[in-house]
């Protein structure tokens, strides 16, 4: 777990995302960080190997506990979201879990969306009612709902925005109030969002949760999860972790801090081209409705630019033929892959059916107001123009 005792001046984010968290990492004067593949960390007597067992010096014992690498990586998101303290896991959905189960207890409620990340909301209505902790999914753009649903009753208020897939944006700093004057814990999934586009620390939530496996590492090549947050909450989770065992792996660690260092210089670019694709799908006769924060049509538009400095690289779209058109149009997609997967360098489309609500069934997708005939399409880096291209050759085949 990775703590901030010393309060440094701060660099803005795009030097944060490339220098933070590295500097003590720097072994044998590598300008990197190393990929110290060590399940264990020896000492020369037992005096000084309790010192680190207490907790009395800094150093490493285990790599489930905590590990260099993966310190570093804990470090950078730490630095980015202005948080007090962070902690890493094998997966998001690790991250997502753990957190619930470590700070929940029977009898308690949570209050949180109808759209969350399909995992996330499996978790609401499948595991957590077996340890009898109640669970309110609200209507995710009616925040009076919300409101009310917190006064009622609320250990733990979760939120996501943007939510996956149908972009749907959730007002952090005035939910957060409402759950805080409740004594209630706020949670916020800042996948889709990323800490370059907005920081849900500074607008009131506690902690802040990331699938690293997207944005983050944004190269598709290693999965990952995060929390930061208030210091006393992280410790609760990473006391949960450390026993539960859902550890990030060096490895992945390395491959995810590699690839932070771009990641300011990549959502820059996923920003500008969502929302100039997000325009040109607007204006195709074939397209019903297009989700996507930074249009000024777009429900959460007001909010979102409250609340974020960027809209982000995803964004989902209605075709008019339904999961038909939906199926044709893919499959004539060049520069995207069709794959579960978002926020990487290339262009990632697919239906929530194999995606973001796989888990879900037909009915339950429907029920979360996700439509059967929805395209979600996490723009890469490639050039704007040659992914706009694609879109409408692909687009003139379905006619
Ligand atoms: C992918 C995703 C997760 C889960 O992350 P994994 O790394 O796949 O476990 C959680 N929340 C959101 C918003 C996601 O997109």
């Amino acid at each position: 777990m990775t703590q901030n005792d010393s309060n440094q001046d701060s660099p803005r984010l795009g030097t944060l995302a490339v220098h933070a968290g590295e500097e003590q990492y720097l072994a044998e004067r590598a300008t990197q960080v190393p990929v110290f593949l060590s399940a264990a960390f020896g000492y020369e007597n037992v005096e000084e190997w309790l010192e680190v067992a207490l907790g009395r010096a800094q150093g490493h014992i285990y790599s489930r506990n905590t590990n260099p690498t993966i310190a570093a990586f804990e470090e950078k998101v730490r630095q980015l979201e202005g948080a007090e303290a962070a902690t890493s896991f094998a997966t998001g959905m690790a991250a997502i879990s753990n957190t619930l189960f470590a700070l929940l207890k029977p009898a308690d409620r949570v209050v949180s969306l109808k759209d969350t990340y399909g995992g996330t909301n499996k978790l609401f209505i499948e595991f957590l009612p077996r340890y009898q902790i109640k669970v309110a999914l609200c209507d995710t753009t009616d925040a009076g709902a919300v409101e009310a649903a917190i006064s009622e009753d609320c250990q733990l208020l979760y939120l996501e925005t943007p939510t996956n897939p149908t972009l749907k944006v959730v007002d952090i700093a005035r939910l957060a109030q409402a759950a805080h004057q409740q004594g209630a814990i706020v949670v916020v999934d800042n996948t889709v969002g990323t800490p370059i586009n907005q920081n849900p620390i500074a607008l009131g939530a506690d902690l802040v949760i990331h699938s690293a496996t997207k944005f983050l590492g944004g190269h598709a090549d290693a999965l990952g999860g995060v929390i930061c947050g208030r210091r006393d909450l992280v410790e609760q989770v990473y006391h949960y972790r450390e026993i539960n065992g859902a550890a990030l792996d060096p490895m992945s660690a390395y491959l995810l801090l590699r690839g932070m260092k771009t990641l300011e210089l990549r959502i820059e670019r996923q920003n500008r081209s969502a929302m100039q694709i997000a325009q040109f799908l607007e204006a195709q006769p074939s397209v019903e409705l297009v989700n996507y924060p930074g249009l000024e049509s777009s429900p959460g538009h007001e909010i979102a630019k409250r609340q974020m400095r960027g809209y982000g690289g995803m964004l989902s779209f209605q075709l008019k033929g339904g999961f038909e058109a939906v199926k044709k149009f893919l499959a004539q997609l060049r520069y995207a892959h069709l794959a579960a997967n978002l926020g990487a360098v290339e262009t990632v489309a697919g239906p929530p059916a194999t995606t973001s609500h796989v888990e879900e069934t037909v009915e339950e997708r429907a029920a979360m107001g996700i439509p059967e005939g929805l395209v979600r399409y996490s723009v890469g880096i490639e050039d704007v123009n040659d992914l706009i291209a694609d879109l409408a050759q692909a687009l003139a085949k379905i006619g």
